[in-house]
């Protein structure tokens, strides 16, 4: 037997921004960017992907962006730029992930060229997966433009659409080569993708943050009332968290494990099962609530604790039940969300507010119940 070991270690870096007027000319961020970036002498084009959504609210947007790109020495836009719906639809349907790689072809997008996203975590999967396929990867550039995929989706290394039903399904593991966040975009969302972006910070300061969830608490009047230093705040902790963890852990998740996917395996499925009409947010709020009664249930978590997470959730206009909760598809969610990993079913629970750990198994009468608490809370709030 003769065995070849081939062996080797990529690294990977890359920087986050938080600007405000990214693409106003006196802005150098992506000027300097692209100056360091993109030093031999040759030109090299950028291929513009719009989040329509984000358009709406911002009509002169394209002319800054083509001006602004035009402006830097080695930088040529391929116009028109495309533009995509916004949410989920767009990672739902196939003809828009074939319209950019198609686009990518015509316009000569090559390797050393860049495919610049810029809209919400949803615009920003599929573009990210998109890029990362053609030409077996064109580096791209992510503009998020919701809270949510600044301080989650857009700084983290993964891309993906959704496919036989299944979120996520298709997608692969691809650094951007940077990201800007501009908090200017954020003033023009409506409040439910205001809020629901919120939800990953829930999230990651419960598992890893004490600290973190103690400041939500505090904040949480200003970030309902929408007061852009609180949600800046938030954002920046948010994504240096989600940074932090990418970078000390298993990056390429290739093990059984998904920590930062907390009160997610039932939040994907209640997605699917609403057709989407329910947010990636709102239905992790509710996922979190859930494991949170469940992490109590099972001794984890003190009667306090859960109390005070459902409470801060409460506190952010979270709606924490969801009549298909009930739906006995879900909790099909578990063992999909075993065979995204493979493996062992690993779900993260809760020690203590900011300690997560794992189970390898769910009761799922005691699923129920937690089930019927929310249903139980949710009525007291009604009547
Ligand atoms: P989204 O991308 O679905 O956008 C929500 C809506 O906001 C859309 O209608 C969009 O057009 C609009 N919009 C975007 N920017 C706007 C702006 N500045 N002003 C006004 N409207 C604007 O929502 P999202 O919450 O950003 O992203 C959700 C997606 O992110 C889900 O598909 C989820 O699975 C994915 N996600 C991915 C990762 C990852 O690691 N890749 C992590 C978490 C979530």
């Amino acid at each position: 037997m003769k065995i070849l070991n081939q062996r080797f270690q990529i690294n990977y870096q890359y920087p986050v921004y938080f600007t405000k007027h990214l693409f106003h000319l006196d802005n150098p961020d992506l000027r300097n960017f692209f100056g360091d970036h993109a030093t031999a002498p040759i030109l090299r084009k950028a291929l513009v992907v719009l989040d329509e959504g984000m358009v709406l609210h911002h009509p002169h947007l394209k002319n800054e962006i083509a001006r602004y790109l035009q402006s830097i020495p080695c930088i040529t836009p391929v116009e028109p730029f495309i533009v995509l719906p916004g949410g989920e639809a767009v990672k739902n349907e196939e003809g828009y992930f074939k319209e950019i790689v198609t686009a990518i072809d015509h316009c000569g997008i090559d390797r050393h060229s860049y495919v610049i996203g810029i809209g919400g975590g949803s615009l920003l999967d599929l573009t990210g997966y998109a890029a990362a396929l053609a030409h077996r990867g064109i580096r791209h550039i992510r503009v998020p433009t919701t809270v949510l995929s600044q301080n989650d989706s857009g700084v983290g290394v993964k891309n993906g659409v959704n496919f036989l039903r299944k979120k996520n399904f298709l997608g692969t593991f691809s650094p951007p080569l940077a990201v800007f966040n501009d908090l200017d975009f954020l003033e023009t969302l409506d409040d439910r993708n205001w809020r629901s972006g919120m939800a990953e910070a829930v999230k990651v300061a419960l598992i890893k943050d004490k600290a973190f969830f103690d400041w939500l608490e505090t904040h949480a009047g200003a970030l309902v009332q929408r007061d852009m230093a609180a949600m800046e705040q938030l954002v920046y902790r948010c994504a240096a968290l989600h940074l932090q963890h990418i970078a000390s852990g298993d990056p390429f998740e290739s093990g059984s494990s998904r920590p930062l996917d907390f009160g997610h395996w039932s939040a994907h499925k209640l997605e699917q099962l609403t057709g989407f009409s329910l947010f990636h947010g709102e239905a992790v709020a509710i996922g979190i609530a859930l494991d949170t009664l469940y992490s109590q249930h099972i001794g984890w978590l003190t009667e306090s604790e859960a109390g005070r997470i459902l409470s801060l959730l409460k506190k952010l206009q979270f709606d924490l039940y969801h009549p298909l909760l009930e739906d006995a598809a879900l909790l099909d969610g578990l063992t999909e969300f075993r065979e995204h990993l493979g493996g062992e079913l690993t779900i993260m629970l809760l020690q203590s507010i900011g300690q997560g750990l794992n189970t390898h198994e769910m009761d799922h009468h005691v699923i129920g119940e937690c089930m019927r608490a929310l249903k139980e809370s949710a009525c007291l709030k009604m009547s």
